[in-house]
């Protein structure tokens, strides 16, 4: 049964960026047997995922707020816009006095049209809609930190849209991106188009 409510999550964005047909089946597909079905906190921690994460958060916050007046620090940060209908939990985000900063960590450096960039611009729409201003984001990973472009705000906001557009569908729409995509998708053994 479809568990498309209506509302979507930053990351399904960022997965219809990459693959349209991956959110849809992400939605409407059958469940997949080798995503851990209950991930937690306490799984992610006795792996040391959680540490990783930390590590790279911390060091992003000393680089990146170093002169700033911080005024909070929050992990996992929740946001909702009810006019887009999209959520997000944003790694960290720290209020300053005269900004406020996004950061996304990642275990690895992505690439220039990652899914990881319109992911971050969505939290920058979040941010926007909830009254944070003077927003900036940042990608972080063990080799570097990289600002978001303003620009990719643009792409979030087109590709919210296309993502309800695409859910609302009977079926999934074709791939955007070349097949060899496809090789690494834990949907290819479910999905028409592999
Ligand atoms: S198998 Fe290929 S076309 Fe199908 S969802 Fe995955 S990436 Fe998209």
């Amino acid at each position: 049964m479809s568990s498309y409510k209506g509302r979507i999550t930053a990351k399904l964005v960022s997965n219809h960026y990459w693959c349209p047909a991956l959110a849809w089946l992400k939605v409407h597909g059958p469940g997949i047997a080798w995503s851990p079905p209950h991930f937690t906190a306490e799984h992610a921690r006795l792996i040391g995922y959680d540490d990783l994460i930390g590590s790279i958060l911390r060091d992003a916050v000393e680089k990146l707020a170093q002169d700033c007046e911080i005024t909070g620090i929050y992990r996992e940060k929740r946001l909702w816009s009810s006019a887009l209908r999209v959520s997000g939990s944003i790694d960290a985000l720290v209020t300053c006095r005269d900004k406020n900063i996004i950061i996304e960590a990642k275990l690895r450096h992505p690439r220039r049209d990652d899914p990881a960039y319109v992911q971050a611009g969505v939290y920058m729409i979040l941010a926007e809609h909830n009254d944070y201003r003077g927003v900036e984001a940042y990608i972080a990973s063990p080799e570097n930190i990289v600002k978001v472009n303003n620009t990719w705000i643009i792409t979030a906001l087109k590709e919210i849209r296309e993502t309800h557009k695409t859910l609302s569908m009977n079926s999934p729409p074709p791939p955007k991106r070349p097949s060899i995509t496809c090789r690494t998708c834990i949907y290819r053994r479910v999905c028409p188009y592999s």
